[in-house]
């Protein structure tokens, strides 16, 4: 690990303009991925800035009916929380299925969306990465690359977002409260993340100095909802493909339905288009297997994931079954 200087911040504004004096510093709170990174020398801040102290780990209802998840909050104290667990069960579902416990505990609600890839060859300095090192080329492209990309890829990078709780968010329409060097923004939880495009190195949309503060969750609940999580192991792996579900229905037809996908694609994929031609139908298999197969339409295989494809209609066309025969108990 390279060497680095440590601050603690206490306030956002301080953490933010601590940021503006070095141009290679990083805000760390459960730093479950960021030292990960360091120790590997993927990541090699020269400064670190401790947020633990900001005011950012409460739950709390918004005006407008929704709930506000402070940026601070763990992981596990946000899936088990009541409110989360009654109106959002599709959060906690999600929340629960990844990592383990010991790093729910540790992992925030502001870090985890940005936790970078585990793509094999950005963690392995001897390798290729354009995501690492702008201009080397991908290993992945024609190496291992059983956890790569199916949707939105380049060629220029396959790598997937690994985030559980992210893929649930996007289905939510959540939003994401920024602070940084130009101020406060707000954001769609879908635009946080980016394509790779021809700038791999860039993960998301945030510019540097931004600090996510909070996560919001709209006033909308949903009461038939799954997340359906398909992994080499049963427990402590990143998914291969997931899909969070939630779906509304009305005298027998859908009237609202969001499907997102995680583990295809460089970030949380969603096909709105896709989910318009599903509502005002009925919630039969034959439906939801022309929906699986509008949205993996232009899914591209790269030889050991090519399997994906086919897993990823089975895992939509199951998950919006299971949702539709599944009630949630508030
Ligand atoms: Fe690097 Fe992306 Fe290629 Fe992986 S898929 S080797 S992260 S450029």
């Amino acid at each position: 690990m390279n060497k680095f200087s440590y601050q603690r911040a206490d306030s956002a504004n301080a953490a933010v303009s601590a940021v503006a004096g070095n141009d290679n510093t990083k805000f760390v709170a459960g730093g479950t991925n960021l030292f990960d990174l360091m120790k590997e020398k993927v990541e090699t801040p020269d400064h670190i800035i401790d947020i633990n102290k900001l005011d950012l780990a409460k739950i709390e209802p918004l005006p407008n009916g929704g709930l506000r998840l402070g940026a601070l909050v763990t992981n596990a104290d946000t899936a088990w929380n009541s409110e989360v667990e009654s109106n959002y069960p599709l959060l906690s579902q999600a929340i629960l299925a990844g990592a383990s416990p010991q790093l729910r505990n540790m992992a925030t609600n502001g870090g985890n969306p940005l936790q970078r890839t585990r793509c094999y060859y950005f963690y392995d300095l001897t390798t290729p990465c354009n995501k690492r090192e702008p201009g080397t080329g991908c290993s992945a492209l024609d190496g291992f690359n059983r956890i790569h990309a199916i949707l939105g890829t380049s060629d220029e990078c396959i790598a997937t977002h690994p985030s559980d709780m992210c893929v649930a968010l996007t289905a939510l329409d959540a939003k994401v409260n920024i602070t940084g060097l130009k101020g406060d923004r707000t954001i769609d939880f879908a635009d946080l993340h980016r394509l790779p495009g021809n700038t791999p190195e860039l993960d998301n949309n945030l510019e540097y100095g931004d600090l996510i503060t909070s996560i919001d969750l709209p006033a909308e609940h949903f009461s038939n909802v799954t997340y359906l999580k398909l992994r080499d192991r049963q427990s402590y792996a990143f998914a291969l493909v997931s899909v969070a579900v939630a779906i509304e229905l009305d005298a027998g037809v859908i009237s609202d339905v969001r499907v997102a996908l995680g583990g295809v694609a460089h970030k949380p994929w969603r096909d709105k288009a896709a989910e318009a031609m599903l509502k005002g139908q009925a919630p039969l298999k034959e439906n939801f297997e022309k929906f699986a197969g509008t949205v993996l339409q232009d899914a591209i295989g790269y030889g050991h994931n090519t399997f994906k494809i086919e897993l990823a209609k089975r895992a939509i066309v199951r998950a919006l079954s299971t949702a539709a025969e599944t009630a949630v108990v508030a």
